[in-house]
Order: structure tokens, then C-alpha cells, then sequence
């Protein structure tokens, strides 16, 4: 009935409900992959609006009721609101772009959306509060609800395990790469779609749960200070939305790509792609990224082929497997591995996964799915006499005595993002002044997913788990609170590190 070339691997069926052929509309549920490029949920969606001949509604909603909710992220999520509306106008589809006046007002939208509609598609994104969202309304739709993942290279189902080296990750999507690049998002589904325009929403719906004002969408200050989340945590200076993601997008890969290899580490050389806001709230497809670099470089398909039809031979290396530039391949390296393998940890956890098959049997945000040997060494100094300890009120505000340190948090404060090599150093600096390692990790947690406007997201739990030992192996000497959990420290840094002019940035 529906000709779609979403595979199946990235597609599930959420509930046993009927597809209602006489409905208004077909309806795209955004709530992960928030743009219109290389987005295989729209995909699906408009081939359902052809297959039935119905128009699409896409309703975009943004709650306010949850955790870390802020002034940062909503207006970064509502600046791709904006940037979406305008899209999805254009190409005649009628976007409801909502956001909650009041935690809970949104309560009812989509079932009273859903009622009229054909059959419901949302994205899958295996983190945060969206697996429950998505797990409920899947109980109230009326009509079919189906769920499509658009994370990432691999789907986020591929795998049949969970990794626990970044290496063993690598062995395997080396292995089966070549297969799911083969099967890319459309870059455009709405390009010539020629979609039936649709009526506007009934007039019930848009007076209980109107869109969001063009004030609120246009960054009008005022809007965003009448909701009701966190005003103290305030937004950044870069604008949030596909429109702006896919600038960044473009000068990365034509001005900082070439410099990836040498200046990643180095806080001054300012090469990394700062793309992570934008991947996490789905304004830019991994797809998309690798598109952009691929062409770049002259990437060739062939050179993959089917699985074991290639050219190259999966060998787990870090290194040479595109047959790209050396920086090229060293960001595809925390693209693809390192960014999957948080997903890959997320979508098969605990939760959703089927047991046996799994060697990690426990939710990835637990502290006892750290590894063994990492609960043993850090159990084993976690009585060991801490130096120095902040309480959370001084972490948060960059007041210790330790000037790198304090410099990564204003830049967390300042700017919703930490430098990666920093973020590491900032990370383990946690560790060594928590009463406990379970202490640091709150406290990594709430300082990260409160400001860093890419938190909440599965390399969120990497990173912070990164700090305690996931996906790393013993280090000696065994120290003192670290036992033998790799150690690093702001000495060290700042001696290889190129700090200067970001310290003058943002050290006190
Ligand atoms: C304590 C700690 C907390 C972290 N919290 C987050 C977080 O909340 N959200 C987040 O996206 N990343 C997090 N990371 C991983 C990493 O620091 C950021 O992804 C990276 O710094 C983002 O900057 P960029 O986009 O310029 O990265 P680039 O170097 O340009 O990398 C490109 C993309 O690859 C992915 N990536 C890069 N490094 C990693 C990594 N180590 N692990 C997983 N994916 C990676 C990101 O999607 C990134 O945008 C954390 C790391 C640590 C140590």
C-alpha cells in the first residue's frame, strides 16, 4: 500500500492500531529529527500522504515541563521551530509549531490531533524523556503510530549487542557500513512531493493549544520570559535551527576540516566542527555531516561496496578506512564511532533490549553499568581522603582554585559547550573533588545537561561515564581517589595544550 524507502531496520510499528484510510491527514510527530533534510520519519510521512492521497500535518511541540528546561535550549529549539515552519509553508504542508505555556498544557494535542489522522509518525530517539513520551502515546493513538530512527550512519538497531570498547564498535560498523550507506535519507523529501495542501487545523485545536507566536518564534525576549522554565541559564549567542546548523556545517568543512587532525585537542586552534547542539537536537543529520565531508574529499561508495564486496577490508584501525584525508577520517571517527556508540548503548540498555542476547544488562545512566573493573577500583579508594571538595554551588559558578578548570565552566556557562579535550579534564576534575565517585557523577550530570546546550543526549552518558571508566581500561600507577580509572590533571594540559587566548576569554 505505502512505496517507501525507509529500511526496515530504522522503522517499528508502536502500536496494533488500524491505518484509518478516511482520515484528514497524515501526521509527522517531530520530536528528535526537528528539520526537513535527510530526515527518513518526514520520508515516511509523506509517503503516506501520497499512498493515501491525504495532506501532511507536521506538529512540532516543545514541553516545558521537563527536566533543565531553559531559556538556552528552548530558544535554540524554538529557533529551528521557526527555520521548520517556514520550510514545511512552503513546501504546502501545515506545520503547528507548539510551545507549552504551562507544564501540562500540552496534554491532549496529540490525541486530538491523532483522532483525525491517518496514521501518526514520529521519530526514535532512544534517550532522555522521549522513549517514555513516545511508549505513552503509543497506549492513547487511535490510529497506527509508527516510529523511525534518523540518529545516525548505522540504524540504531543494527547491532544485536552492546558495545563495550569504542574498538569492538569499530570491527563491527566497518563491517556493515557500506549495507546502510547504501540506503541514504532523501535530501529533500518535499522536493516535487506535490502533496494535497492541507486545511487549517480545527478550530477547537488551535484555540486550546495555538501555535507558538511569531514573537516567540522571531527570539522576541519577552515571549520566552512569559514561559514558565529557567530563566538563569540563558541563551547563547548562536543561533539554534537547520538554517544555522547547516552554516556551520559549510564553514567546518571548508575552513576547519583540513586543521581537524593537529588542532582538534588545542582549545586556540578552534577546529572542531561545534556541531553537536546541532546534532543533538536533530537540526542537522549525521547523514547530512557526512555528505558534506564525503564530497569534500571525494569519497567514493564503491570503495565500501556490500558487505565483503568492498575494496577495503574492515580492520578496525582507527585510521584509513575511507580512504580520506587523515583529518577527515579522525572526525568520521567521532561521528560515526564514537557519537554511535553512545546510541548503540541507549537503544539495546536495559530497558528495551532482550536480555540474553545483551552483554550489558543494565540501563546505561546506572552507575553500576560502569565496568567491573572500574566499580572495583573506584569502591576501593572511594574512602580515600579528597584533598579538596566543592559543593555544586561553587562548581557551578567556575569558584575554584584551579584556573583551567574554572575557565571550561564559564565556557559552559557562557557559551552551552565545553572543549572537547577540556570537557575530559573537566570531567575527571569532578571526580577527584566529589565526596564519592556516585556524587561526581550527579553533579556531571546536572552541570552538563543543565547548560551545555547539546546535553540529555546519549553522548552525554558516554562522556560522563567516559570519566569513570566506560568504554577505557585500567591505567597504572593506581593513585589515591582514582584508583586505577585514567587520571588527568590541569598540569598536564596546560602544558601541552595551546590555552592562551582562551584562558584570556574566559579565565577570571
Ligand atoms: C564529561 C563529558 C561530557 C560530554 N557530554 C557530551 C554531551 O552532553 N553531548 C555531546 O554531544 N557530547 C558530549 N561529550 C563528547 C564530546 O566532548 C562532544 O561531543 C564534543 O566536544 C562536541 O564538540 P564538537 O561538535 O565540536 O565535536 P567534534 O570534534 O567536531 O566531533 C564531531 C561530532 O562527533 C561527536 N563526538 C565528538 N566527540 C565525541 C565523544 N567523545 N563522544 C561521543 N561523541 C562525540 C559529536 O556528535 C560531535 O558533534 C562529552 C564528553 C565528556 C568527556
Amino acid at each position: 500500500m505505502i512505496s517507501s524507502s525507509v529500511p526496515d531496520l530504522r522503522l517499528r510499528t508502536r502500536n496494533a492500531m488500524p491505518v484509518r484510510e478516511d482520515g484528514d491527514y497524515v501526521l509527522y510527530w517531530m520530536i528528535a529529527s526537528r528539520r526537513t533534510r535527510y530526515n527518513f520519519g518526514l520520508e515516511r510521512a509523506v509517503a503516506w500522504s501520497l499512498a493515501l492521497d491525504r495532506p501532511l500535518v507536521v506538529l512540532e511541540a516543545l514541553r516545558c515541563g521537563y527536566r533543565w528546561a531553559s531559556d538556552r535550549h528552548h530558544r535554540f529549539v524554538i529557533d529551528g521551530m521557526a527555520d521548520n515552519a517556514r520550510r514545511l509553508a512552503a513546501a504546502g504542508v501545515l506545520a503547528h509549531p507548539y510551545v507549552e505555556p504551562a507544564a501540562g498544557a500540552g496534554k491532549g494535542l496529540l490525541g486530538a490531533l491523532a483522532a483525525r489522522a491517518c496514521v501518526v509518525v514520529t521519530d526514535d530517539y532512544p534517550c532522555f524523556f522521549l522513549p517514555r513520551m513516545v511508549a505513552s502515546a503509543a497506549r492513547q493513538v487511535p490510529v497506527r503510530l509508527e516510529q523511525v530512527d534518523s540518529n545516525g550512519l548505522l540504524p540504531i538497531r543494527a547491532a544485536d549487542r552492546v558495545f563495550t570498547t569504542a574498538r569492538s564498535f569499530r570491527i563491527f560498523w566497518q563491517r556493515v557500513i557500506g549495507e546502510h550507506l547504501g540506503a541514504q535519507p532523501a535530501v529533500d523529501p518535499l522536493k516535487k512531493a506535490r502533496l494535497r495542501p492541507a486545511a487549517p487545523l480545527p478550530r477547537a485545536i488551535a484555540r486550546r493549544w495555538p501555535a507558538a507566536s511569531p514573537a516567540l518564534l522571531e527570539g522576541d525576549p519577552a515571549a520566552l520570559a512569559a514561559l514558565p522554565i529557567d530563566h538563569t541559564v540563558a541563551p547563547v549567542p548562536r543561533r539554534g535551527g537547520p538554517g544555522a546548523a547547516g552554516e556551520e556545517l559549510a564553514r567546518f568543512v571548508a575552513e576547519r576540516l583540513p586543521r581537524y587532525l593537529e588542532g582538534r585537542d588545542h582549545p586556540d586552534a578552534g577546529a572542531a566542527s561545534g556541531l553537536s547542539p546541532y546534532l543533538h537536537f536533530g537540526h542537522l543529520a549525521a547523514h547530512e555531516a557526512f555528505a558534506a565531508v564525503a564530497r569534500r574529499e571525494g569519497f567514493r561508495a564503491e570503495r565500501l561496496g556490500r558487505p565483503g564486496g568492498g575494496v577495503v577490508r574492515p580492520s578496525g584501525s582507527r585510521e584509513g578506512f575511507w580512504g580520506m584525508s587523515a583529518s577527515a577520517e579522525a572526525f568520521l571517527e567521532q561521528l560515526v564511532t564514537w557519537r554511535e556508540l553512545g546510541f548503540n548503548a541507549f537503544a539495546l540498555g536495559a530497558s528495551e533490549g532482550d536480555g540474553p542476547r545483551l552483554s550489558w544488562k543494565r540501563d546505561p545512566t546506572d552507575y553500576e553499568s560502569l565496568p567491573d573493573w572500574a566499580l572495583a577500583t573506584l569502591a576501593k579508594h572511594e574512602r580515600d581522603r579528597r584533598p579538596r571538595l566543592y559543593p555544586l554551588e561553587a562548581l557551578a559558578v567556575g569558584a575554584t582554585a584551579d584556573r583551567i578548570w574554572n575557565a571550561s565552566q564559564v565556557e559552559l556557562l557562557r557559551e552551552g559547550r565545553i572543549h572537547n579535550y577540556l570537557r575530559m579534564l573537566w570531567g575527571k576534575k569532578i571526580l577527584e573533588w566529589s565526596r564519592t565517585p556516585r556524587e561526581a557523577l550527579e553533579v556531571m550530570i546536572e552541570l552538563n545537561d543543565r547548560y551545555a546546550l547539546d546535553g540529555r543526549d546519549p553522548n552525554s552518558t558516554s562522556g560522563i561515564f567516559w570519566v569513570l571508566g566506560r568504554y577505557d581500561r585500567a591505567w597504572g600507577p593506581e593513585r589515591e581517589i582514582f584508583g586505577t580509572i585514567r587520571y588527568m590533571s590541569s598540569e598536564s594540559a596546560a602544558r601541552k595544550l595551546h590555552l592562551k587566548e582562551y584562558l584570556a576569554r574566559y579565565a577570571r
